[in-house]
Formats: C-alpha cells, sequence, structure tokens
C-alpha cells in the first residue's frame, strides 16, 4: 500500500473516524487493508463544509448537480468485492462523483482510471485528489458507458451509478481473473451485481439491495 499522510488534513478527531469503522466492522466489512483506508481517507473534506460535520456518519450525503457522495459502508463494501484476491492493479471507476471512492480506490490499487459526465464534479473532485496530493488518478470527462477502452483491460471496474443492465463494452474491458462489481436496476430497486471473467467465461452473481443515482447516458 501506498503510505497515504493524510494528518493535519482534518478537524476530526481520531475517535469520530474509529466510531464509524467500528459502524462498518458491525456491518461485516472484514478486509483489514479495507478498513484501514476508510480510516485514513478523510472524507470531510469531499463534502461541502455546511454537512461536513456528518461526513463521518455512515449514511450518503448531497454533493450537488442532483448527485450524492455514496454511504461509507457501500464504498467499503464493494472494494472488499473488487480487492478481495489481493491488491490491484489497474481500476477503472464509472461516475467519480465528489472524487472519495476514487480516492478510497487509489490506496488499494496501482492506479486508477475514472470517468464522470458532470464537468464540475470532475472539476471538485480533482481538486480533492490534488490536497491529498493523490498521484494515481487519471480522471476524464465523459460517458462511462463506453468505459475506457485504451487504458484498459482492468482488473477492477467499478460503477457509482446504476445502470439498468452492465454495459458489454465495461465487460469487454475486464481482464482475465478481473471483478466488476456495479449497482444494477432502475430508480426505485437496485441490487449490487459482481461479474468476474474466469478464463474466458464471464459469471456473476447478486448480492444485497442497494440504492445509487441512475447512471445516464452522453456528458452534462
Ligand atoms: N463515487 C462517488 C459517487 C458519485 S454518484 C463519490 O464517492 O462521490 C455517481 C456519479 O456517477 C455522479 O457523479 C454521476 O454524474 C455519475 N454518472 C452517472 N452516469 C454516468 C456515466 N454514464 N458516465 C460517467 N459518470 C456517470
Amino acid at each position: 500500500m501506498t503510505e497515504p499522510n493524510f494528518e493535519g488534513i482534518g478537524f476530526t478527531s481520531r475517535r469520530t473516524r474509529d466510531r464509524l469503522i467500528g459502524r462498518l466492522e458491525a456491518a461485516g466489512i472484514g478486509n483489514p487493508a479495507v478498513l484501514e483506508v476508510m480510516r485514513q481517507v478523510p472524507r470531510h473534506i469531499f463534502i461541502d463544509e455546511a454537512l461536513a460535520h456528518r461526513a463521518y456518519e455512515d449514511s450518503s450525503l448531497p454533493i450537488g448537480h442532483g448527485q450524492t457522495i455514496s454511504q461509507p459502508y457501500i464504498v467499503a463494501r464493494m472494494t472488499e468485492l473488487l480487492v478481495a484476491q489481493g491488491r490491484l492493479q489497474r481500476v477503472l471507476e464509472v461516475g467519480s462523483g465528489c472524487g472519495y471512492q476514487t480516492a478510497v480506490l487509489s490506496q488499494l490499487a496501482d492506479r486508477v482510471w475514472t470517468v464522470e459526465r458532470i464537468g464540475p464534479l470532475l472539476t471538485k473532485a480533482r481538486r480533492h485528489w490534488s490536497q491529498l496530493k493523490l498521484r494515481n488518478i487519471t480522471a476524464r470527462l465523459g460517458d462511462g458507458f463506453e468505459g475506457w477502452a485504451d487504458r484498459g483491460p482492468f482488473d477492477g471496474i467499478l460503477l457509482a451509478a446504476a445502470p439498468r443492465q452492465v454495459p458489454p463494452a465495461l465487460l469487454e474491458q475486464l481482464a482475465p481473473g478481473g471483478v466488476l462489481v456495479a449497482p444494477v436496476g432502475d430508480r426505485d430497486e437496485q441490487v449490487l451485481e459482481r461479474h468476474w471473467r474466469e478464463g474466458s467465461v464471464l459469471k456473476s452473481e447478486v448480492l444485497e439491495a442497494v440504492r445509487f443515482v441512475p447512471m445516464l447516458g452522453g456528458t452534462a
């Protein structure tokens, strides 16, 4: 793991963060590397000041443009599913939002590529990454339905917005042994799915019910 040095960046006490980690553990997150990264990455810098005092609650919060920063539990859960086989080399994220999930992934992967369709959110996300001196993230404004073919294949792909079904282009960009995790469904009913490639065969399973913003086509 790259040694994160997020000291001095926060007003939040160690105790407040530890309480969140305790909640995540109680909710079933067991991967020590994921828990440690969740403890280290300062979530409050990703959230507007007016809401920052709620940063270590286990809830999603608005980030503007009708979008939300994902709930810490679901960030941890999806990350844990991605890194189950160990440290990742190349990860693709669809839906950078304010950049929080990207920052978490950046500590558990050699390099992260992320695509966001709303320009002002991507600008914000970039500011957050540079504040934390995260240098292994490459982002672009675009439509995540297409993935990022010329940077693939990826050994991990994570969708932070829900398509009605997993876009075929993204499955094509999954490396052998790679894992894709995604919320799938319509606005009111979604499930978390894990897809993986065993040799040339694609396999999938349905996990728990989730609630994400919809994945939309084109750029805004
Ligand atoms: N992981 C983010 C959560 C972002 S919410 C965080 O930690 O803050 C989901 C994001 O997906 C939104 O910013 C939304 O604009 C984006 N999104 C939706 N459809 C998309 C698409 N087709 N391509 C890229 N981004 C998309």
